[in-house]
């Protein structure tokens, strides 16, 4: 019986969608927007990107754009669809929100086999048919119930989100454009400058600042590539001036300085009508974030915020110790998992780890053993990170994205980072030949 439910239409579920259906599967892909959304979710398509636009950098050195590359090779739906909604920002793949999760949505629409349904899963699906689960870090809560009862337990926590401002609300007198060491076109992202008096009045205002508080059984754990600003904050008065807001590569055009710190602005859309505030993740509340947004950020004092940060559950399984190689629940192996809710961490990986699925679920179901990416991959490592063999015996489990820490170390010599950055992806290049 080649048919397989997929619940989720994000990105692991759209990428997997794909997949099966070219292999000939039939789908049936369940999604519940545009019906019931999380609180994250506001597009009616497939595949929303919920925070930054951005698919992270498109070079190959870099291990997201190694995996941009592969993904491409594999004939990626994801990938496909992201190129063809680019919009400028140096040397990352960013795309334009709104037509990218439309391009997936006709796509998949359009692909003989697959159905796509509009409905929410309240429970896993029994077996013996063959199911994906790849509901995201804000599964619905019935359906994450039910998984946490399939898996004996299961963890949950928060993590936020950036604000966006429109365009002609920015001080253009004081904002100035330009690419950190002006990598891609110079106009790609907007700086805003601060002195050092400002950066710490900014820095004390944060801390004061009212926060939105957790939810009392649950304390708030971030991905440390997330951490909220306050929590930066928090830390070290200077570590938003090495984090996000860090200013080396961004020497103001007009004085030839380098600001104390500065606020990056990325591309939303096309036009350029809309700016994110790159790495504003944040849990201040909504009056708290306007009121020192406008009177610390130079540039932003008649700021229009067409989106506020927010807090947000994240949920993800323990995969190594309940998912077996091939990604299915050890427990119950009808059921296959893809996406956040795996452990991986952002859009690409989690389009990258539906892509696996699929072809995991292409083995079970032609009788075959599960064929793993070579570990030399990007693919492979994010694989390797799932099955637990890139960490110690012992690590705690948490959530990564792709990073050249999870290859299998570079055999030889390799003079300077760059020359290893480049030595990993050749290795990769080769690997996945051989596995193609
Ligand atoms: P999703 O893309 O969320 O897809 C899951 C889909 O399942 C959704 O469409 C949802 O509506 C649907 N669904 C949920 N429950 C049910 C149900 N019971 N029945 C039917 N359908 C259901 N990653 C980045 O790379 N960059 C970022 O800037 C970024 N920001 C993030 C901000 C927030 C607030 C969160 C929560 C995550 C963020 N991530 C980010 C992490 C992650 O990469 C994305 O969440 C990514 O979309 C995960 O892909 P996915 O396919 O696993 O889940």
């Amino acid at each position: 019986d080649r048919r397989v439910t997929v619940i989720g239409g994000g990105l692991a579920g759209s990428e997997a969608a794909a997949v099966l259906a070219a292999a000939g599967v039939e789908v049936e892909l369940l999604e519940m927007k545009p019906g019931r959304r999380s609180p994250a979710h506001h597009l009616p398509g497939l595949a929303e990107l919920v925070c930054s636009n951005s698919l992270r950098s498109d070079n190959p050195h870099n291990a997201v754009g190694l995996l941009h590359e592969e993904l491409r090779r594999l004939g990626s739906l994801v990938l496909r669809c992201a190129d063809e909604t680019r919009v400028p920002a140096g040397d990352a793949l960013a795309v334009d929100r709104e037509r990218f999760s439309a391009r997936v949505t006709e796509r998949l629409r359009a692909t003989p086999g697959v159905a796509v349904v509009e409905r929410e899963a309240a429970a896993l699906p029994e077996g013996p048919g063959l199911a994906l689960v790849a509901t995201g870090p804000l599964t619905a809560d019935a359906l994450a119930g039910d998984v946490e009862r399939a898996c004996g337990g299961g963890l949950a926590f928060y993590d936020a989100i950036a604000p966006i401002v429109s365009a002609d609300s920015i001080d253009m007198a004081i904002a100035y454009r330009k690419s950190r060491y002006d990598k891609g076109e110079g106009a790609d992202y907007l700086n805003l400058p601060l002195d050092e008096p400002q950066y710490r009045a900014f820095v004390a205002a944060l801390l004061e600042g009212e926060k939105v508080a957790a939810h009392g059984f649950e304390e708030p754990r971030y991905f440390e590539g997330c951490l909220p600003i306050e929590v930066m904050a928090e830390r070290g008065p200077e570590v938003l001036a090495y984090g996000p807001m860090k200013p080396v590569g961004l020497e103001d055009p007009r004085t030839g300085r380098r600001p104390y710190a500065v606020v990056q602005l990325r591309r939303e859309d096309v036009a350029g009508t809309a700016w994110n505030l790159v790495g504003f993740q944040t849990r201040l509340t909504w009056p708290a974030q306007q009121r020192i947004f406008r009177e610390h950020l130079p540039g932003l004092a008649r700021a229009e915020f067409l989106r506020l940060g927010q807090i947000h559950r994240n949920t993800f399984l323990d995969a190594p110790r309940l998912l077996a190689p091939d990604l299915s629940l050890r427990a119950r192996p009808h059921l296959f998992f893809a996406g956040q809710m795996t452990g991986v961490e952002g859009y690409v990986e989690s389009a990258a780890c539906g892509h696996l699925a699929a072809r995991a679920i292409l083995d079970r179901l032609d009788g075959r053993d599960f064929r793993p990416p070579p570990p030399e991959t990007a693919v492979g490592a994010l694989h390797r990170h799932l099955t637990g063999e890139a960490h110690p015996p012992g690590t705690p489990y948490q959530p990564s994205n792709v990073i050249f820490a999870l290859f299998p170390p570079l055999q030889g010599r390799f003079r300077g980072k760059q020359a290893r950055k480049e030595g990993y992806a050749a290795r990769a290049r080769e690997a996945l030949g051989a596995w193609l």
